[in-house]
């Protein structure tokens, strides 16, 4: 028996390893064709003040696969990345981003609202990123003050000089930067004074964490207290309940994304639900 499992065992493993590989080609293939097919869509999640109120939303990149269904992009966003084909993606979500913005802007109802847009790290890096917003933003006459990009630290790690630079440019027109999943990467606190941010969001793992252990609220508070310290403004992500929110806003956080104010929903659920009359999420 022994023999057999290993003899049988390399065997198994290769036959696995040809049926994951073939399902990458797959996905890459069809990804491919999920661009120009039009099969991308964003969903938008709102972002809320202390009063409840929406101030902005982030916008969510969903797949709609016709076999599959909604793909989230945990599903595809690294293979994206691996295989280049977050250039195009990327591309597609800013072009969109900066659509919905303009359009925004034409209803006294929505101009108010500011989107962020998440930027992976291997687009940010492209030379031309910052040509590509700007003139992305000229060409749906999007308002930059209402646009914030959401970087991450693996920026940092790779090239601090030309994020830096990048960021500087972005800013001047004024795109606003956010700083995603804070706390669960390396960024060396020298650089976070160096870059122009305006946000840190405080990442979901440390808020599901708030009420369940007693580490949890030194970590947030240590990161609400730096945000304060360098001037930038602070988001919590993956607010689920009152308590966290609670929590949160004792100590110091007062603007939060998560399931407890509304959870990603297409473009038009969230419009509708922000120009009906009596739109209060909570009560
Ligand atoms: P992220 O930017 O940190 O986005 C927050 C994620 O947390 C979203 O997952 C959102 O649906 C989820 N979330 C929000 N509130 C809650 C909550 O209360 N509870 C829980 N359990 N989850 C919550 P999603 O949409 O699956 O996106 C996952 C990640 O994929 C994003 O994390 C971001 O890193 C990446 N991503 C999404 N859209 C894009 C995009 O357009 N471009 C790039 N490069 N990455 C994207
Ligand atoms: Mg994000
Ligand atoms: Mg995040
Ligand atoms: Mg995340």
């Amino acid at each position: 028996v022994a023999k057999r499992l290993r003899d049988s065992q390399p065997q198994f493993f290769r036959a696995e390893q040809e049926r994951e590989l073939e399902e990458r080609l797959m996905m890459e293939r069809e990804l491919r064709f999920a661009i120009e097919n039009d099969e991308l869509c964003l969903h938008l999640q709102p972002q809320v003040n202390g009063q409840h109120d929406v101030i902005g939303a982030e916008a969510l990149l969903r797949w709609q696969h016709p076999q599959r269904g909604l793909v989230s992009p945990g599903h595809f966003i690294a293979l994206a990345e691996e295989t280049g084909l977050i250039l195009p993606l990327g591309e597609w979500v800013l072009k969109e981003g900066c659509r919905l913005l303009g359009k925004w802007h034409q209803d006294a109802q929505l101009q108010h609202l500011k989107l962020s847009l998440n930027v992976s790290a291997r687009q940010f890096q492209q030379p031309d990123f910052t040509d590509q917003v700007l003139s992305i933003i000229e060409q749906y006459d999007a308002p930059p003050a209402r646009l914030t990009l959401e970087l991450t630290e693996s920026l940092l790690l790779i090239d601090p000089e030309g994020t830096i630079n990048k960021m500087q440019q972005l800013q001047r027109m004024g795109v606003s930067f956010a700083l995603d999943d804070f706390g669960t990467g390396y960024s060396s606190l020298s650089y976070l004074k160096l870059l122009p941010l305006d946000t840190l969001k405080i990442d979901i793992a440390f808020v599901r964490d708030l009420t369940l252990n007693r580490q949890a609220r030194p970590i947030a508070g240590t990161i609400i207290t730096l945000a304060e310290s360098l001037g930038l403004g602070v988001i919590a992500e993956g607010v689920e309940t009152e308590d966290q929110r609670l929590v949160l806003a004792n100590l110091g956080c007062h603007v939060y994304q998560g399931f407890l104010f509304g959870r990603p929903t297409p473009v038009d659920v969230f419009t509708n639900t922000l120009t009906r009359p009596l739109t209060r999420f909570l009560d």
